[in-house]
């Protein structure tokens, strides 16, 4: 981990005037980030001594990777950090001044009044940047994507990416980082970078052959996105949630709760019986009594106080009349005499009760103040009915994030249109949007982008609009016109965290993160073969959808199953996802998974008919194959109903 400095150049912050908040904002910026580690702070006046002994400091003795300063680089006569600066450099780095400087131009003209260096000195690369909380955000954003790799240059690292990529055909060596899970490739100066002109006028022929991007295992890539999703609620409010809305008990199915909620009056609010027959005193025993009226659930109950040798008949969840301190069920009761006209006068209780018997007390089910559901609970029907119960008819929820939905492809069309020669219909759209829609997240139909830059930058730039986390599939692999990627990191100034799973389907998954005016927007790109989008889905984007909502356990469910197949099931290098049935058998505790046939990722009946995904182990030089009937126990993660046969 590359150790940075952040060295905060201020002559009303190092006197304690001011408040340094640029310098905290680029620890948070640099920690969020892949970058390294920030072990080093400091707050110096616009002094060029002083900058100096702090710079020469954290490079000679502390070898730091990193130095960021900001402040002192605009034109007041005060500002000298540049000049500190270059006083101490053994080379300069104009690319990275001229990257900060071309992209804050682009957001306003007095970036023309900043004056920064950056460069090398040993092993330390050292970066001016400005004074201000959003300059020193809006420069690390531009030079973010170079720094993982400008490091590893300077520390003239061999990375196992880096070795992979020299042998790549038709790649200059030495330009990838191992530290790729934030570093854009289409951002590397040596990459080649296809613009719209070379995509459409032959010069696919640079492109890449192989992804650069390391490839990273599922829990690796499905703890990147809950960790940014977790980063994201923190930045938002501090509080955890993306924000906090009130909502009748009758529309809050499936949403988490943002509060605890209290009983205000206990249930039962009056001593229940739990039985059908008579509200006795226990110390009467048993013995011949008087009928002398009745308690029934619900209506006008005969509450005055019983005496000695008088019962009264009491209906389940009625009131016990004072004075009462047990009910004998009718079972235990006997008919002495009865009116002409039918009504109960005399009844013998044949066995003497103990006090209490069979009676609710006053809030015995929930005591007044009681919690009885707490903040962060997901509300299925039993906590709804809970809300009903206590009277809670309105509550504080997290709100949901808007997922928007969008295709993208230039042979895919409209289901509804008449298919086109050389078309398919786009089936990811709709899987997608009701997929995400059954798990009771608000969606948006983005519709379908067409494989080009412009038109995919439109839709994406469109879709960012309109939601919190963005879902695309098709164009994440490595064909000439799979632009999405490029089209994030240029356009959106885009962090890519991981383009690579080990998993089967679903290796060129893309998660990425870019900022749209104040407003973080996670992406997922999904691969385009529809097995592969459904796959991908479940393990990531509801896993979002979830964190995002503040569910406690993001992460979808698996279940222990046996393996039961009719033939051999080959294994693939990476692990697999496989489409399977799983059901209980009666009086086993094992589910029986069957796989649902040819498992190609472009066979979409093969998700229609599973509800459980099998997660295959890699082949090995022990296990090459699951053997035909075998009986061998693996995880599954459900994705439908679990069906038990008795
Ligand atoms: P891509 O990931 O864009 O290379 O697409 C991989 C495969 O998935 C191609 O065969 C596409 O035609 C197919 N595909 C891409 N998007 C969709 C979609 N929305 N619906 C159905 N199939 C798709
Ligand atoms: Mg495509």
């Amino acid at each position: 981990m590359a150790k940075v400095g952040i060295l905060t150049v201020s002559d009303s912050c190092s006197t304690g005037q001011g408040i340094d908040k640029s310098g905290p904002e680029l620890v948070s910026l640099v920690e969020s980030s892949n970058v390294g580690h920030v072990t080093e702070t400091q707050c110096v006046p616009d002094n060029v001594q002083e900058i100096r002994k702090a710079l020469l400091n954290w490079c000679d003795n502390l070898k730091l990777d990193l130095i960021i300063t900001t402040g002192g680089t605009g034109f007041s006569p005060r500002d000298v950090t540049p000049e500190a600066t270059v006083s101490i450099l053994d080379r300069q780095a104009p690319g990275m001044v001229h990257r900060m400087l071309s992209g804050s131009l682009a957001v306003t003209p007095m970036a023309a009044l900043s004056r920064p260096a950056a460069g090398t000195r040993g092993n330390t690369i050292i970066i001016n940047m400005p004074g201000s909380h959003k300059a020193v955000r809006e420069c690390f954003g531009f030079l973010q994507p170079v720094l993982g790799h400008a490091i590893d240059l300077v520390q003239d690292k061999k990375s196992p990416v880096k070795s992979l990529h020299e042998s790549m055909q038709g790649i200059i060596p030495g330009c990838v980082s191992d530290n790729v899970t934030t570093i854009p490739v289409h951002s590397c100066p040596h990459h080649h970078n296809p613009t719209l002109q070379e995509v459409t006028s032959g010069g696919v022929a640079g492109r890449l052959r192989q992804s650069p991007y390391p490839m990273i295992s599922v829990q690796d890539a499905q703890n990147i996105v809950l960790k940014k999703c977790d980063l994201l609620l923190k930045q938002v409010n501090g509080v955890g949630m993306l924000d906090i809305e009130t909502v009748s008990f009758t529309d809050a199915i499936g949403r988490v709760l943002a509060e605890d909620v209290v009983a205000k009056d206990p249930l039962p609010p009056f001593p229940a019986s739990i039985k059908d027959g008579y509200a006795v005193i226990s110390s009467d025993g048993a013995g011949v009594r008087t009928v002398r009226g009745e308690s029934s659930a619900g209506y006008n109950p005969d509450l005055k106080p019983i005496g000695t040798g008088e019962i009264i008949r009491i209906n389940t969840g009625a009131p016990v009349p004072p004075g009462a301190d047990a009910v004998v069920m009718v079972e235990n009761t006997k008919l002495i005499k009865a009116s002409s006209d039918g009504e109960e006068l005399e009844v013998e209780i044949l066995s003497a009760p103990t006090p209490g018997l069979d009676i609710r007390p006053i809030g015995s089910d929930i005591r007044v103040g009681e919690v009885v559901l707490q903040k962060g609970s997901t509300l299925g029907p039993p906590e709804l009915g809970v809300l009903a119960a206590v009277g809670v008819t309105k509550v504080k929820v997290t709100r949901q994030p808007v997922v928007g939905v969008l295709s993208t492809g230039n042979e895919i069309q409209d289901p509804s249109e008449e298919l086109k020669p050389g078309h398919i219909r786009d089936s990811n759209k709709t899987t997608l949007k009701y997929l995400v829609k059954s798990k009771g997240f608000p969606v948006v139909d983005c519709g379908i982008a067409k494989d080009d830059l412009t038109t995919l930058t439109d839709k994406v730039r469109e879709s960012l609009e309109s939601c919190d986390l963005l879902v695309t599939t098709g164009g994440v692999s490595m064909g000439d016109r799979d632009l999405l990627r490029q089209v994030l990191v240029s356009e959106f100034k885009a962090e890519i965290h991981f383009a690579r799973v080990n998993m089967k389907p679903g290796k060129p998954t893309t998660f990425a993160t870019c900022v749209v005016g104040d407003k973080t927007k996670l992406v997922l790109g999904l691969p385009g073969n529809p097995v592969s989008a459904t796959v991908t889905c479940h393990l990531y984007v509801l896993a979002a959808c979830r964190a995002l909502n503040g569910h406690k356990k993001p992460l979808p469910g698996k279940v222990r199953s046996l393996l039961k197949t009719d033939r051999p099931i080959p294994l693939d290098p990476r692990p697999e996802y496989q489409r399977v049935w799983v059901k209980f058998e009666a009086g086993k505790s094992v589910g029986v998974a069957t796989n649902t046939g040819n498992q190609i990722s472009s066979r979409t009946t093969s998700v229609a008919q599973a509800n459980g995904l099998l997660i295959l182990p890699p082949r090995s030089d022990k296990l090459k194959e699951i053997p035909s009937g075998s009986n061998m126990e693996f995880d599954v993660i459900l994705i439908g109903d679990l069906t038990v046969e008795n």
